[in-house]
């Protein structure tokens, strides 16, 4: 948890504060209303029931009327309702609107997060600011949902002290007549010892609560690393697909567990617990005694004046019940206030994270549709370095693709292939170089507008728990015949054909108990036909076929050009026997094109990468060409 070792002033705390109500305001003003609302009730409803059982027990202690004891009871019993209903029936609405903002707030963090370049994304301190902010928040609810709760909090505990104010004003001003012993009670001198007792109380019980409370934000650093280990062991744990890793490897016993006794946040044995059994409990032990000895200030006051003659039995209920709830209300908004600077420096790192500038130059050019796809993208001297790295990913790629060719890239783990893909998506930008669409630099066109030239499927591709039919349309209303058309083409067709809702069939559980789980070489069929529905005049297929068996793979190959049809296909693969049905292969090694040509080509290179990689590769060829004869 990130806290700033430096108190915040109450001035910039409330700036942040402001700033995140903002926030939540345009993204849930229900929820905003609804807790206004019930802060209100909260606030000033109980004095509706003071006031008028004070009315009750003066009349009960005077003439008696029956016609007016009936009426005054009634009023009181149909007021106190209606303010139980209101408060109970607000308190219901706005308990809804949190549970929605828990939700809500993650859409807040994916809005900014689908919002970034992806270099952003990428990088290790954007990682790190989000896993911060996420650990705040599963640190006791810290930053934007905390905030939540300390408008409200401060509205309700300042109409409790006006209420209170209005109720017991006239305790001051009336007096014990002036013959009577206790008639020092009428002078100035008293009110205001009177009052500063109950003042200094007041700011003394949510002063120590507010000592205690601390301790947790002190906590908040050195609990930061168990924090982590438990978000990033005990939640990944709980996934049903890693369960079966950690039994065979008795992960949680030889690994977690260890990890967790190492970092003791949790333990008996930890700095909080050792706190709570000394200054911190006694902090918040003496708040509440605090407290409790103000109520008995205030009864001696009220009732040493009723006693005196001052005013009669009924005041005595109203005061003593007003008062209490002044005090209370001062209190809570002194708490408030804590509360609202505690939460500040947890904001900081929120907002630090919804702050992160995109600095991707965007350019205006659109790009124009052309039915002749006619795109001709050239990659011109690229190099290229990942940010904060020093090493070069990519060092002086040329290329040009040639419209509606097939260009398949090779090359071992790790010699760029995928940067190269990355940079072409506009991912990244070249760290040196340009890339051309049309003969313009790529960066001079509207983002939105050129990647919609591409269809890609990544390595790390993502299927929702959605139907079939809209993870391969990306949207929920779609042309059925082209999605069908598509999974036929990706090698999908014959799985579809056997499932009962076609394709509406939920992929996954998570949303649909009847939902089908589908194999890794299917799911990569389905992204493939996914690609194929955008109808893009580029397709790009990162390892395409990794993940399906070998007939499979064999299907696909055997279709490639159907698929790929008129586009401008690129496809990588570190498997060689895969590319040779394109029209160019660009062998990459240690970030540079080192060979271009056809396979046969680049087989008459004795000295070359490819033959090298193709040796070494031939094999397997054979062991996976005997697999697909024997099916
Ligand atoms: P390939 O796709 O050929 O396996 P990559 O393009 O993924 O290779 O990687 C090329 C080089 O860039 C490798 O040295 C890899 O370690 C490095 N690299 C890849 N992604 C990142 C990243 N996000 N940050 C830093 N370096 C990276």
């Amino acid at each position: 948890m990130e806290q700033n070792e430096k108190q915040l002033s109450f001035k910039d705390a409330l700036d942040r504060n402001l700033r995140g109500w903002k926030i939540i305001w345009n993204y849930q003003p229900k929820l905003m209303i609804a807790f206004l609302l019930q802060a209100v009730f909260d606030g000033l409803g109980p004095y509706v029931t003071i006031y008028l059982s004070a009315l009750i027990v003066d009349e009960l202690a005077g003439e008696r009327s029956p016609e007016r004891l009936t009426f005054l009871v009634i009023v009181c019993l149909l007021a106190s309702a209606a303010v139980l209903i209101g408060r109970g029936a607000l308190g219901r609405w706005a308990q809804a609107e949190s549970d929605c903002f828990y939700h809500l707030e993650e859409k807040i963090y994916m809005d900014k997060a689908t919002s970034m370049e992806f270099a952003r994304i990428d990088s290790q301190k954007t990682y790190d600011v989000y896993s911060q902010m996420k650990q705040n928040r599963q640190w006791m609810l810290y930053g934007l949902y905390r905030d939540v709760w300390h408008l409200p909090q401060l509205l309700k505990s300042l109409l409790q002290i006006m209420g209170g104010i209005g109720l017991s004003v006239t305790l001051f001003l009336k007096k014990v007549p002036t013959d009577h012993m206790l008639s020092f009670l009428n002078s100035p001198l008293a009110a205001v010892v009177c009052l500063g007792l109950m003042l200094l109380i007041a700011v003394l019980s949510p002063f120590l609560s507010n000592l205690s409370e601390g301790y947790w934000v002190r906590y908040a650093p050195m609990a930061k690393l168990g924090n982590r280990v438990f978000s990033v062991f005990f939640f990944t744990a709980q996934e049903g697909k890693r369960c079966a890793d950690m039994r065979m490897y008795r992960q949680n016993q030889n690994v977690i567990e260890p990890l967790m006794d190492s970092c003791d946040s949790f333990l008996p044995g930890s700095a909080i617990a050792k706190w709570s059994k000394g200054r911190k409990g006694l902090f918040a032990g003496l708040s509440k005694a605090v407290s409790a000895v103000m109520t008995g200030v205030v009864y001696l006051f009220v009732c040493l004046k009723a006693w005196a003659g001052a005013f009669g039995v009924g005041m005595v209920t109203q005061y003593v019940g007003a008062i209490t709830r002044l005090f209370a209300g001062v209190a809570d908004f002194l708490e408030a206030c804590g509360n609202l600077r505690a939460n500040a420096s947890f904001l900081d790192t929120t907002f630090e994270y919804l702050d992160l500038p995109n600095e991707m130059y965007q350019g205006s050019l659109t790009t124009e549709k052309r039915s002749d796809r006619n795109y001709q993208v050239e990659f011109r001297d690229v190099s290229f370095k990942y940010p904060g790295s020093e090493t070069w990913a990519l060092r002086h790629v040329n290329m040009k693709f040639q419209v509606g060719s097939r260009l398949a890239v090779v090359g071992q783990n790790g010699s760029g292939k995928t940067t190269f893909i990355k940079l072409l998506c506009r991912l990244y930008d070249p760290t040196e170089g340009e890339i051309l669409l049309n003969g313009i630099d790529i960066r001079k066109y509207r983002y939105e507008d050129y990647i919609q030239i591409f269809s890609v499927v990544f390595q790390d591709f993502q299927l929702f728990a959605l139907p079939l039919g809209e993870n391969v349309a990306g949207s929920r209303h779609y042309d059925r015949d082209a999605v069908s058309d598509c999974l036929q083409k990706a090698g999908f067709g014959e799985r579809l054909t056997h499932m009962e809702k076609g394709l509406d069939t939920y992929l996954y559980k998570d949303l649909d108990k009847e939902g089908v789980e589908i194999s890794g070489g299917e799911a990569q069929k389905v992204a493939i036909a996914r690609a194929l529905y955008k109808n893009a005049p580029f397709l790009i297929l990162d390892e395409p076929t990794a993940a399906l068996d070998p007939i499979a793979e064999a299907e696909i190959y055997g279709k490639f050009n159907e698929i790929a049809s008129d586009r401008t296909t690129v496809y990588i693969s570190h498997r060689l026997s895969s590319c040779r049905f394109c029209d160019e292969i660009a062998v990459f090694d240690q970030g540079a094109v080192v060979q271009e040509g056809s396979h046969e080509e680049l087989l008459q290179d004795a000295d070359g990468k490819y033959y090298e990689l193709w040796h070494a590769q031939a094999q397997y060829y054979t062991e996976e060409a005997v697999r697909v004869l024997l099916g």
